[in-house]
């Protein structure tokens, strides 16, 4: 698909009205104003953009005068905020960048009058077109229509200078291909310098990775961050994976096979990360004894390394700690009722979608997998559509009614019984109502 004439009644149809007036508002007082970045990226693929750039010459303080509602989102650089109905879009003005010593911000900026240059400071050519939806006028210096017809992410300049300049561009280099499903190009592909990322901000990585992750191929992303070896540098526990290359294959097909929720996606991506560290040749065969063990470990230390958000982090390695649990269709439903108190309720979903993609990702015995995790997921099913009694809150007596019922003092004995009942009950939940398990408390524990 070349674009050679961009449809622009699909393209304004897509263009929110406050947008449109933001750049009519510019334009009035004779500034540029463009749309950048991700959305003439978006719209001339027939996507609809998620957040929208302007780019204009107008300075800082004059976006501020001309528009009643702004924050000043990093007026040093140059961005102003512009709050215009529901929408908040960002307005910056033209501007060349210094070098990323920090690996966060450029050192300086100069603001400039021209929106070729401000092109030039982009990293890739597909990100560096600017669309004039007013004048109907694309300003495309560096071919990157050309490019988005190849479905190539191919960096603007030399990518070796761009990359040394901000080494993120590398990890975003990726990201792009898996949200875009591009391929990446050869000689940009060739200037990946791992070592440069280490200069990089936790934060900023992160971000880039999550979004490659949740991107329609993170498998095409990830392939090329092995290859290069930025994952390793990144992640260096995937290092232990070098004599045991079918399980990295694995660990990203399962990403690509799984629901693109972030925590699903980490899982996934990590969930084998110990079998290179614990692999043993027996005379069965090949071993990972507790490797799950060991994943959650090693994904720990990178989710930690990343700064993720700890309750993210440790719903990942919930998710890691259990992505073996045996899922036999020949259990009784007491047993999976146990087995759901066990995980978490409010997990068992997300581990048959995680053992749904694990299935799908392995070759070996894939149709008696597949049928046996068919049935035992119904049964699932079949339990979560009943009374959910999982947990001790969701018993119909309370600590308080065993000590009245049995008339013993407050202690561990009370919590104790509460769990025996618990157990009885989920033999069958219909057994969950006051008189009965009052009843039960009085015949099995009276006297004790
Ligand atoms: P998305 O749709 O996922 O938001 P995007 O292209 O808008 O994608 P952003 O990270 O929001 O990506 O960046 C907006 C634009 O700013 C990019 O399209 C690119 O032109 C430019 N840009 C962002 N980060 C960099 C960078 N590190 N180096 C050079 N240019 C960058
Ligand atoms: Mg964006």
């Amino acid at each position: 698909m070349l674009l050679t004439s961009p449809r622009w009644k699909d393209i304004l149809e897509k263009i929110p009205p406050a947008v449109l007036q933001v750049i009519k508002k510019l334009k009035s007082h004779n500034y540029q104003a463009y749309l950048v970045g991700g959305s003439p990226r978006n719209l001339l693929l027939g996507q609809n953009p998620q957040d929208w750039d302007v780019a204009t010459d107008a300075l800082p303080e004059c976006i501020e005068n001309l528009f009643h509602r702004t924050t000043p989102l990093g007026k040093e650089f140059g961005t102003i905020l512009v709050h215009l109905e529901e929408w908040h879009i960002e307005v910056t003005t033209f501007r060349r960048e210094g070098a990323y010593s920090d690996g966060r911000h450029p050192d300086e900026v100069d603001f400039i009058p021209r929106i070729e240059e401000d092109l030039a400071r982009r990293d890739f050519t597909i990100n560096s077109i600017a669309l004039d939806p007013i004048s109907k006028r694309l300003v495309d210096p560096f071919n990157g229509r050309k490019d988005l017809g190849k479905r190539i992410v191919r960096a603007v300049g030399i990518p070796r200078e761009r990359f040394a300049e901000d080494p993120l561009r590398m990890l975003r280099f990726f990201r792009f291909q898996s949200a875009l499903d591009f391929r990446g190009h050869r000689q940009t592909f060739a200037a990946v310098e791992p070592g440069l990322i280490k200069v990089v901000s936790p934060q900023r990585i992160q971000f880039e990775f999550n979004e490659l992750l949740l991107g329609p191929r993170p498998d095409r992303g990830l392939q090329g961050m092995a290859k290069t070896g930025l994952l390793e540098t990144i992640a260096p526990e995937f290092k232990t994976l070098e004599d045991v290359p079918k399980v990295l294959e694995h660990l990203i097909k399962s990403t690509q096979a799984v629901k693109p929720d972030l925590h699903l996606r980490w899982a996934a991506f990590l969930h084998d990360l110990g079998k290179g560290a614990t692999m043993k040749r027996t005379a069965k065969g090949v071993q990972f004894h507790g490797h799950h063990k060991v994943s959650v470990e090693m994904a720990r230390e990178i989710l930690k390394r990343l700064g993720m958000p700890r309750s993210r982090k440790e719903k990942i390695l919930h998710l890691i700690n259990w992505h073996m649990f045996e899922c036999d269709p020949r259990f009784s439903y007491s047993a999976l009722r146990r087995l759901i108190k066990k995980v978490g309720p409010e997990n068992i979903e997300d581990l048959l979608e995680l053992r749904r993609a694990d299935i799908i990702a392995s070759t070996e015995r894939f149709d008696l997998a597949w049928k046996n995790f068919s049935l035992f997921r119904e049964r699932i099913k079949d339990i979560l559509a009943e009374e959910r009694v999982f947990s001790l809150k969701d018993l119909a007596i309370d600590g308080h009614d065993v000590q009245k019922q049995l008339q013993i003092s407050p202690g561990p004995q009370v919590g104790e019984i509460l769990e025996e009942v618990m157990d009885w009950v989920l033999e069958d939940p219909r057994r969950n109502n006051r008189e009965e398990l009052l009843e039960y408390l009085q015949e099995n524990f009276k006297n004790q």
